[in-house]
């Protein structure tokens, strides 16, 4: 599941490629992507636009028209953009596709979803998902202060669970908590509100770490031999800091690998 690295990647990628693009043309015929529109009027609606810039907040892209309509993109659980030339075959799954004009060149554009629990919204407005978002740990930084005080109004859950709410800290997924609190060398199952400031620095300095090295391998792309996890999926692997072996424990219904003798 896309989490904020892998949705910084997409936006620096949807920049290069539909940054100051035409869009020619737009087709989809997934009422489920596009909703609350029909397909065909949301497409119709996009044709002639420019794009003139792409944000991220959290897990969620937003591309500025030039009528001043926003098109807002969730990845879902299985979305990702492919860019080729128009004549290339179509990829498998592609859900929308969108053709452009950039410099004077034809280009394509595919949004491809095998699951189809992306969205995207075409609004005037701003919608209530992107208005209720916390602070982007990337975008906006970490104001420790305002942290605390976000988690001391979640008394009864988790550290972890508490990270992976998008109205604390957007964009923080089942990943990057677990890797963050491995760095920081905070316990996943520690109350939210009984986290100690010393401890939070060390959080804001473990998410840091994890999203940057993150998208380090992101951009490696084919070059990246292997993940850059630490302990996310390594139950029962040694730590690679104190050499204990990492446990396993369920918290809000995901799974989170944790070293038992240094966190
Ligand atoms: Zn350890």
């Amino acid at each position: 599941m896309p989490e904020l690295p892998d949705v910084e990647h997409t936006r620096k990628n949807l920049s290069r490629w539909m940054r100051g693009a035409r869009i020619e043309h737009v087709a989809t015929e997934d009422a489920r992507i596009v909703r609350p529109k029909k397909p065909r009027a949301f497409a119709r609606e996009l044709a002639d636009l420019t794009v003139e810039s792409i944000e991220r907040r959290g897990k969620w892209l937003c591309l500025s028209l030039d009528d001043g309509r926003r098109l807002y993109i969730h990845l879902g659980m299985t979305g990702w953009f492919v860019h080729d030339r128009p004549a290339a075959p179509s990829p498998a799954y592609e859900r929308v596709r969108f053709d452009l004009t950039r410099k004077g060149k034809s280009e394509r554009v595919s949004y491809v979803d095998p699951r189809r629990w992306g969205r995207m919204l075409l609004t005037r407005e701003e919608p209530s998902v992107w208005a209720a978002l916390g602070p982007d740990p990337l975008a906006d930084g970490i104001d420790i202060g305002a942290l605390a005080a976000r988690l001391a109004r979640r008394k009864k859950r988790s550290i972890k669970e508490a990270l992976m709410d998008q109205s604390i800290l957007a964009g923080v997924g089942n990943i990057v908590a677990t890797e963050a609190l491995w760095n920081a060398g905070v316990d996943p199952r520690a109350k939210a509100s009984a986290v100690s400031t010393t401890q939070l620095r060390a959080i804001a300095s473990g998410l840091r770490w994890t999203i940057e090295r993150h998208l380090a391998y992101l951009a490696a792309g084919e070059a990246a031999k292997t993940d850059p996890f630490c302990v996310y999926g390594r139950a029962g692997k040694p730590c690679p800091r104190c050499g204990h072996r990492l446990a396993r424990v369920v918290l809000g219904g995901r799974t989170t690998t944790y070293c038992p003798h240094c966190q």
